[in-house]
């Protein structure tokens, strides 16, 4: 690594005012000392690629690592391969497979300083918010290591004819799950999903975002440490219009994240060949505060709810709703607390913001914030470039005065990027924040507990936080996380999280006599029977 591929650490703010920046203690590693040319050999080992690509670390925009390509045809074979070895995997008990997940649950957490400089260097983002990945995938780990068994546990079901029918449901792999996953929390979504689909006696083929293919490299080389058998986890890479539909082509079931357009293509290509697929795909959250909140954590958690990992989380808020009576106090402790932020590349805690991922992002939010600018919004903070910091880096942005046909109204950014709205009453926040064909996470912050689970039952998102953001409902593994409307199909974590990567199998053996006339019973006698028996049946309260 050359000194200009350093990360830059002492810029002063491009602008008075700006938002300052962290400096990196003395001895941080850099890229070169993380991404050595052994780590990337050892990393790649085994992954179907005839060609040649490169990743790049936001913090500087150079090339990270070289990497293999994978043509239509290498993912075939990757198909093959995972096809093959998951026959023995899917023979070990439920509770054998589930102990790999435990091991790599502790081996995550006490090796987690490597994953945390990959995170930080393919994404950009502050180690905090790198960290948050590792937590997601120990809280998965540890879930489905324990609870895997019994959710896939046979079950007994009443049979159609009590004591003549038993009735056993059975929980099947589907083989081959095919998974597509994007570049803002490589770690969590590579991982997080593959857990439950491992456990549930599947093999994976991965096509994660060339961007941060490395932590996923990672994660599947730590995977296999942890006694997962090495050719159940394929790693594929290439562009998504050729690799993804090819691994659609061959896969038993896609599990996608990504932009909610890519999830449509995705689908299409599930439905010619009439696989299942999980979509978990955009959102635009909606953050409601009320009149009664503390405004002093409503506006620390606005910052945890608009810029983690720069606004690049699909659970973070971009609409604000407050109460007009306490907005413009809000407002003022809020954009306090924005201005503050500090900006940083170091590899070391102490930054609060990242980078944006890439040229396309900083694309992105360039363009709503100038034209909402232009239209007529107020920008109370941020709305600067800061290319002194690293290329794409963008500071914490609050506007105020948003309304349609802005595109930050009404489009996901993807940034760190929120608009400020008021409100009169609860009705009308709700309204609001239901206006939109999304349906991911939001938030209320209220000091009545049970006002704001009330109101959040009224919110159609697939998940509610109150007086949280997007952490106290993620974290929670026990329950399921997803989108309604346009924010996707199907559930991760719980039960829905493992269950969809199984077909439900019913096995039914019939005792004593066949569900059909016999013992000389003629038709008539047997129609009578059976009549008598179902009247029976509801007496005895069956269900
Ligand atoms: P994207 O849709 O552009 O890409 C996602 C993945 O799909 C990448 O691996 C990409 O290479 C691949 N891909 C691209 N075209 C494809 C095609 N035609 N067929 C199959 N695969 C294809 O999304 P992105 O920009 O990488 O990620 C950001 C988006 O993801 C945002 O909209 C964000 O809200 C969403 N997201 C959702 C969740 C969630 O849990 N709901 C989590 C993270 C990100």
């Amino acid at each position: 690594m050359t000194d200009s591929q350093a990360p830059v650490q002492d810029a002063a703010p491009a602008a008075a005012g700006g938002n300052p920046v962290f400096t990196a203690p003395a001895g941080t590693r850099t890229a070169a000392d993380v991404v050595t040319p052994e780590l990337v050999a050892r990393l790649t080992r085994g992954v179907s690629g005839s060609g040649v690509t490169a990743n790049h670390t936001p913090f500087g925009g150079d090339r990270l690592a070289e990497l293999p390509e994978s043509t239509p045809e290498d993912v075939a074979e990757a198909v093959a391969r995972a096809r093959t070895a998951q026959r023995s995997w899917a023979a070990l008990s439920p509770r054998r497979r589930a102990a790999v997940l435990l091991r790599f649950h502790d081996l995550v957490l006490a090796r987690q300083s490597e994953v945390l400089d990959l995170v930080q260097l393919e994404t950009g983002k502050t180690r905090l918010h790198a960290h948050e990945e590792v937590q997601i995938a120990a809280i998965s780990a540890r879930h489905y290591g324990r609870k895997a068994p019994s959710y896939l546990r046979p079950r007994r079901r009443t049979g159609a004819v009590p004591v003549l029918t038993k009735v056993t449901e059975l929980r099947q792999p589907r083989g081959v799950i095919g998974m597509i996953t994007p570049w803002n929390y490589p770690l969590a979504l590579s991982v997080g999903d593959a857990l439950p689909a491992f456990a549930a006696g599947n093999a994976v083929v991965m096509k994660p975002d060339t961007e941060t293919a490395l932590t996923a490299l990672w994660a599947r080389r730590l995977l296999i440490e942890a006694g997962l058998p090495e050719e159940l986890w394929q790693i594929v890479l290439g562009d998504g219009p050729v690799v993804g539909p090819a691994v659609a082509a061959h896969a038993d079931y896609i599990s996608f994240t990504g932009s909610t357009p890519t999830g449509r293509e995705v689908a299409r290509n599930a439905a010619d060949r009439l696989i299942g697929c999980s979509l978990e795909l955009g959102g635009k959250n909606a953050m409601i505060v009320l009149r009664d909140a503390d405004l002093d954590k409503a506006a620390d958690g606005a910052v945890r709810a608009c810029f983690p990992s720069a606004g690049q989380l699909c659970i973070a808020a971009e609409r604000l709703y407050v109460h007009e009576s306490v907005a413009d106090d809000f407002l003022e402790r809020f954009a306090a607390r924005a201005r503050a932020l500090r900006l940083g590349t170091a590899l070391a805690y102490g930054a609060d913001m990242g980078s944006l991922a890439s040229e396309r992002q900083l694309a992105t939010v360039r363009r709503h914030v100038d034209e909402a600018v232009e239209k007529g919004a107020t920008l109370v903070t941020g709305g600067r470039h800061r290319p002194d910091v690293g290329p794409f880096f963008y500071e914490p942005t609050i506007l105020d005065g948003v309304r349609e046909p802005m595109a930050v109204c009404t489009e996901e950014t993807f940034g760190p990027v929120v608009s400020v709205y008021r409100f009169t009453d609860e009705d009308e926040a709700v309204e609001l924040a239901n206006a939109t064909d999304y349906g991911l996470n939001s938030s209320v912050w209220t000091r009545d507990g049970r006002r704001g689970r009330a109101l959040g039952a009224r919110l159609c998102t697939g998940s509610v936080n109150v007086n949280e953001s997007y952490a106290a409902g993620y974290g929670s593994v026990q329950a399921p996380m997803g989108g309604m409307g346009q924010s996707g199909i199907g559930r991760r974590n719980g039960a829905e999280g493992i269950l969809k990567y199984t077909e439900a199998q019913t096995v039914a053996q019939q005792r004593i006599m066949p569900l059909a006339p016999s013992f000389g019973l003629d038709d008539e006698k047997y129609a009578a029977f059976m009549s008598l028996s179902l009247r029976v049946m509801k007496a005895a309260r069956l269900r």
